[in-house]
């Protein structure tokens, strides 16, 4: 092959079939079973689809009636809301699928393993035992990453879940702790809230949604408040245990050192996530790695070896589908002789909330830390029409 590129998320299937457009002979290879990778399986899509069902309900349950239509009787089908997110994942999947073969990518259903620079091994998902050997001028790493954990809390995923547990519960929990006030604790608190549970938000720093302009994420926490979910800002999360049918939940307040517990029904722990490069061998061929173990890249996204890139969550910036998506892009252009690159200062960033929340450049703290001068300019949304409106 012209390239192989190790992973089928948004930075690898979107290297492959732009490298392919751009006449390489490409190979991707995904150890899922399914392509996608994190976002279109267990990640932005499915928490999309949960986003606006859930936001469905609860505007049936709590404003049509205000609004002037009239129904009663409104139920909640858990199990039909989770048959409809799963469909719109498995068409997007296979969306993906028909793309690569429309492109004539080779689509290798296994683990890739890097034997050299220029050699990787596919250990068949099916059949292990069964190898391939394939070879390629060029490699794109685009493994992605995981969630993590803290110290001494083990995710279950049953009681104590990731984004991926809190995507399939098949009931809703009457009360549930979020271990974490980013993206994601936030837009999966938002759902289960709306669907009835009771969402306590525990967040060790004393603001929600680190990275935005603080002004925006004070703002933010009022509205949320306003729906009903609560904050335990300024706390540090102790232990997690399964007792009974509980969970329980410990923190100390970083200020005041007082210590609190609350029983829930199920704890999502969203702590971050870390870049996922496990077996792929890196240290045996001289792939660098830096302290947050993301693969190391140099401006035209190549690593310590030079014909080997990589894309993605795997490597630093934001963990963000659309950054990994313009990575591949760029790679697959640079592959084919031409200039790609990618403008870091201009990824923006948003939480699929009710309202919605988006930023894109550098927070005000930012430009004061760096002595940048600015101007703040803001228009309150509700002397907007058609916001006032809606
Ligand atoms: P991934 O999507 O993680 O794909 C990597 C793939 O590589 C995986 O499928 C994995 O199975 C495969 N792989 C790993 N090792 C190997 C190997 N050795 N051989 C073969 N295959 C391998 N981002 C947004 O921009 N907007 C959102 O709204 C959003 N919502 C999110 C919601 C949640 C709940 C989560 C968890 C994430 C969300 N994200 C969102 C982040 C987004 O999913 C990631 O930034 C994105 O998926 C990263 O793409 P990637 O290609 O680098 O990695």
């Amino acid at each position: 092959f012209d390239v192989i590129i190790i992973g089928g998320g948004p930075g690898g299937y979107v290297c492959a079939i732009r490298a392919a457009q751009l006449g390489l002979k490409t190979a991707c290879i995904e150890s899922r079973g399914t392509l996608g990778g994190t976002c279109l399986n267990v990640g932005c899509i499915p928490s999309k689809s949960l986003l606006n069902l859930s936001e469905n309900y609860r505007k049936a349950k709590k404003d049509f009636n205000n609004q002037g239509i009239e129904i009663s009787d409104i139920k909640l089908n858990i199990k039909k809301m989770m048959f409809n997110k799963d469909k719109s994942v498995q068409v997007l999947t296979k969306g993906v699928e028909f793309l690569f073969k429309k492109n004539k990518i080779t689509y290798f259903k296994g683990k890739g393993v890097l034997v050299s620079e220029n050699d990787v091994i596919v250990y068949e998902k099916s059949d292990p035992a069964k190898r391939t050997n394939i070879k390629a001028k060029n490699i794109v790493i685009a493994t992605g990453s995981f969630p993590t954990s803290l110290p001494g809390i083990e995710i279950d995923e049953k009681n104590i879940v990731s984004s991926t547990g809190a995507l399939t519960f098949s009931e809703v929990p009457r009360d549930l702790v979020v271990i974490g006030g980013g993206y994601i604790g936030l837009e999966m608190g938002s759902v289960w809230s709306r669907l009835g549970s009771n969402v306590t938000v525990v967040e060790y720093l004393d603001f929600i949604t680190p990275g935005m302009d603080r002004e925006i994420s004070n703002e933010f926490k009022k509205i949320l408040t306003k729906q009903g979910i609560n904050f335990k800002l300024n706390n540090k999360v102790t232990s997690v245990k399964n007792e009974k049918n509980k969970v329980v939940v410990e923190f100390i307040n970083n200020k005041n050192d007082s210590k609190e517990k609350l029983e829930c029904d199920k704890v999502l722990v969203s702590v971050g996530r870390k870049p996922y490069t496990e077996g792929l061998n890196l240290s045996k061929i001289g792939i660098k790695k830096d302290s947050k173990g993301r693969i190391e890249v140099n401006e035209k996204l190549q690593t310590s070896i030079k014909n080997i890139y990589a894309i993605g969550d795997v490597i630093k910036g934001p963990m963000l589908a659309h950054k990994a998506e313009e990575e591949g892009i760029a790679v697959a252009e640079i592959l084919a002789g031409q200039s790609g690159h990618v403008n870091y200062d201009v990824i923006p960033g948003v939480i699929y909330t009710s309202p919605e929340v988006a930023t894109v450049g550098k927070t005000e703290e930012e430009l004061k830390t760096e002595n940048i001068n600015y101007k703040v300019g803001k228009f309150p949304f509700l002397a907007n029409s058609r916001a006032k409106v809606n």
